[in-house]
């Protein structure tokens, strides 16, 4: 097992049951902000018992946005809530699946690492789940490690065995297990029921985990008789079962649980002091903004993924910008084939400003497309995102340049590709080289690069600098070649990778706002730090809006 260099860590565990999307991640990234507000140093890692290595290849309509790190993991969507309420930027330290431990086990196996041994999931792959929680920790007070599904799934058993054994090996002192459970309240009864959560105990115990904390969801207010029942049923001191309540905003779930005393418990146990509060005045900050705007703006979100998790960092990211303007954001989700089918006037005439996101395949891009030229042609504000960006440069040379036949090489095989498959690029001056039929796991252009800008663009006045640096996730790249095509039909290349070969943004310079960007700002963006795009993107709506 790798070795702690800091004896003083302390880890807390963080089970689901019951049912699954009852907010872990959230729950998690809270306890984190809470703790930080005390004053001590966190870090946050999701373990997901899911055979897949990484969620890049999964559809994000089964399992939401792949959100992508600084050292280009793909990595689950929680760890965007981890950041963005910690502010700390995760690694690829902190995040791992079940398909990613057995790939080390099985390379290490191939080795000859075993020496003959008899490869099994207890030792070898709980180990492998070890090293992955005690690794690479530095001076943190607190490693918060989230394991992904529900207490009961026949994946996340190896998962809760490791974190016994841990419980066992670095002592009770250093080690908590926190729960989050459901209360269903059944209307016809008027009762909160507590046999799930009792039942999910229960199993929990099978394996050996006593939970410390029971982080109970409710929709009411919990009695404290059944707070008192849960507690002794489920061998919990009373002050231990924490109510967490539906909440107003995800900016008020801190606030909650620290009024529940969910920081203060934790201190308690872990013998910290208690005696001076939690600094929680930049979340009443925001809860307060949030909850008293001083308007309402719509954008709208032009997709293709059902779920609203698949564009999860965006909408937090057009959130904070609103926060920055002290406007709420209301999000008009549309799909882009309803605009094929019905044209994007019908759908779009309505918004301040109109955002289309990253995306795969072909489905939807035509509307995706439509939208562009909808934004271009009625000066509404665009911010175009990875594929909306390839979009819109699709949109200007067909309609504007007069190219017909422009699109994208990773959408038809005949066609003027102005977007095409990129081979070859530089990272950190090593060349990355692909090919057209290469593995499609991990393999794309991921991670932060530097831009740079065009200082008489409007880019450079939102950023303030000459240099930026945003994470990737993409295989197709705007040519660099059409550059004189696009600046002769008002689209300008307004910031490059250093080497000047791969244009990051673009922009529209007869036009309010229109930019469109290969790389993804929302994935940087915090309540605390709001992303400046977002934050000029959703000023320009609310200028527009006030056009109308
Ligand atoms: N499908 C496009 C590409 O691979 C865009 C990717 C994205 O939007 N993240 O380049």
């Amino acid at each position: 097992m790798s070795v702690i260099s800091n004896s003083n860590t302390k880890f807390i565990f963080i089970t689901g049951g019951v049912v699954s999307s009852l907010g872990k991640g959230l729950a998690s990234a809270s306890l984190a902000a809470l703790l930080q507000a005390r004053g001590y140093k966190v870090r946050l890692r999701k373990l997901d018992p899911y055979l897949n290595v990484d969620p890049g290849t999964m559809n994000p309509c089964q399992h939401g946005e792949v959100y992508v790190t600084d050292d280009g993991t793909e990595a689950d969507l929680d760890l965007g809530h981890y950041e963005r309420f910690s502010g700390i930027p995760a690694t690829k330290y902190d995040s791992v699946t079940s398909g990613k431990i057995y790939q080390r086990v099985l390379d290490k196996e191939r080795r000859g690492d075993y020496l003959g041994a008899t490869i099994q999931v207890i030792p070898h792959v709980t180990n492998e789940i070890k090293n992955v929680i005690i690794g690479n920790v530095t001076d943190e007070d607190f490693i918060l490690c989230e394991i992904g599904g529900t207490v009961g799934d026949i994946e996340g058993q190896p998962y809760l065995e490791a974190i016994r054994q841990l419980a066992y090996e670095l002592g009770r002192d250093r080690t908590m297990f926190v729960h989050l459970t459901l209360l269903p309240y059944i209307p016809t009864a008027g009762e909160l029921k507590t046999k799930p959560t009792q039942h999910s105990v229960k199993q929990l115990q099978e394996y050996g985990i006593q939970p410390d904390i029971l982080l109970c969801r409710s929709q009411i207010e919990i009695p404290q008789n059944e707070k008192r029942k849960i507690a002794l049923f489920c061998n919990v001191r009373e002050e231990c079962v924490i109510a967490a309540l539906d909440a107003k905003s995800i900016y008020h779930v801190p606030l909650a649980y620290s009024a529940e005393g969910l920081d203060i418990e934790v201190c308690k146990y872990f013998h910290l002091d208690t005696t001076k509060k939690a600094d929680l005045s930049k979340w009443e900050k925001i809860a307060d903004i949030v909850q008293n705007p001083e308007g309402e703006v719509k954008i709208a979100i032009v997709g293709k993924y059902q779920l609203q998790e698949a564009y999860k960092s965006i909408a937090e990211a057009l959130t904070h910008g609103g926060i920055a303007n002290q406007f709420k954001v209301k999000i008009k989700w549309l799909d882009a084939e309803d605009l094929e089918r019905d044209g994007a006037e019908n759908h779009l005439n309505d918004v301040s400003a109109i955002l289309v996101p990253g995306g795969f395949g072909n489905r939807g891009t035509e509307g995706k497309i439509l939208a562009a030229k909808y934004a271009r042609e009625h000066n509404i504000p665009y911010l175009g995102i990875c594929f909306g960006m390839q979009m819109a440069v699709i949109e200007t040379m067909r309609n504007v340049a007069g190219i017909k036949n422009a699109n994208s090489s990773e959408l038809s095989d005949d066609c003027e590709a102005v977007v095409g498959l990129m081979t070859e690029w530089d990272k950190d001056g090593a060349k990355q080289i692909r090919h057209k039929d290469g593995d499609l796991g991990g393999t794309m252009r991921l991670g932060a690069y530097p831009t740079v800008l065009d200082e008489k663009s409007k880019c450079f006045q939102i950023y303030g600098g000459k240099e930026i640096s945003e994470r990737h996730r993409h295989r197709y790249e705007v040519n660099i070649k059409y550059e004189p095509v696009l600046k002769k039909a008002g689209m300008n290349i307004v910031g490059k990778s250093p080497d000047g070969k791969l244009p990051e943004i673009v922009e529209i310079s007869d036009h309010p706002w229109f930019i469109g960007v290969q790389f993804h700002p929302e994935l940087k963006s915090k309540p605390f730090e709001p992303h400046p795009l977002f934050v000029a993107f959703v000023k320009a709506a609310i200028d527009n809006s006030r056009l109308i």
